[in-house]
């Protein structure tokens, strides 16, 4: 199929809610690598999986509270490690009925180009679940893979920038609101588009519990229409196209205030996680724990984002 053809395949598919899973272009001969990009197999899952453990072993790290300092004072050393000399920018907040301390987390690759590949992933988890919440799905899983292509791709020097933003307060408290709930992302989009770095940003790719051992990524109607035929062509190369599926309305998470402040964003976000196909009753629940997650999940993600990354990066 052609490319606009499938572009308005997709389209039509959002506006009629009746082909959730049209078949992706595949492209006909291998491509190129891009200069600076690792391959995708170097991504190691086990990896990423101590990364999960080493941050689920901060809990619970509702934001505004020590378990979030520490979880995002874990991140950053863990960064610097690799190499980096990540930012940790900590910042006020208005909440429901007050303020609160918010951090994020920033490594910066420099590239040799303008352009910046941004990767996203919310740390925090949501409050008030328990004293003991993993939160391992929702954040460890997306926290681990982003860390581990962090450590993957330092000392590298790929043509676009490739930034590592680790983001606080993505959960709301009580309802999703000006002052509730994406507070990371917010503050980030806004510093973009203030700064104007936001024209140089080529794309936004949030991963959000990745890490089900039933794995079944619903990419959200509302993302940046090339970004969602890139998903699916990198998951068709990677050979788990069965596993990526559109999901026919917009779900609100960390990429909405990137692409209301202009930029192309994606959600890659698994919303089955739950007791049988189709339910997602782990969700916000003492059910999210380790033993719901798989190592082979993680490196599904971790590959298919290299894959999406490659094909952005390639001249
Ligand atoms: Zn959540």
């Amino acid at each position: 199929m052609h490319y606009q053809a499938f572009l308005l395949a997709v389209l039509i598919g959002f506006l009629t809610g009746c082909d959730r899973s049209p078949t992706p272009p595949v492209p006909p001969v291998k491509p190129a690598s891009a200069p600076g990009i690792p391959d995708p197999g170097a991504f190691q899952a086990t990896s990423a999986w101590a990364y999960v453990e080493g941050l689920v072993a901060i809990r619970p790290r509702d934001a505004g509270t020590p378990g979030a300092r520490r979880a995002a004072q874990w991140i950053y050393t863990t960064l610097a490690t690799f190499g980096y000399e990540p930012e940790l920018d900590s910042f006020d907040d208005p909440i429901p009925g007050g303020t609160a301390t918010f951090h994020n987390v920033i490594a910066r690759l420099p590239g040799t180009g303008s352009d910046i590949i941004l990767l996203i992933s919310h740390f925090d988890t949501k409050n008030g679940i328990g004293p003991d919440f993993q939160g391992a799905n929702d954040s460890g899983s997306s926290t681990g893979v982003l860390l581990e292509l962090a450590r993957r791709f330092a000392g590298n020097r790929p043509n676009p920038s490739i930034w590592f933003a680790f983001v606080d307060g993505e959960e709301c408290r009580t309802a999703y609101g000006p002052h509730d709930g994406l507070h990371g992302s917010r503050r980030l989009a806004r510093q973009l588009r203030e700064t104007g770095i936001a024209s140089n940003v080529s794309a936004v790719i949030v991963l959000d519990m990745i890490g089900d051992r039933d794995l079944t990524v619903n990419v959200p109607a509302n993302g940046t229409p090339y970004l969602v035929a890139l998903a699916f062509r990198a998951a068709t190369e990677a050979g788990i196209r069965p596993r990526f599926r559109l999901y026919d309305h917009a779900v609100l998470d960390d990429h909405v205030p990137f692409m209301e402040a202009g930029m192309p964003a994606i959600n890659l976000i698994d919303f089955e996680y739950g007791s049988r196909p189709g339910a997602n009753d782990y969700w916000h629940t003492m059910e999210d724990s380790l033993d719901k997650l798989s190592v082979q999940s993680l490196e599904h993600i971790g590959r298919t984002t290299i894959r999406m990354i490659q094909t952005l990066a390639r001249p």
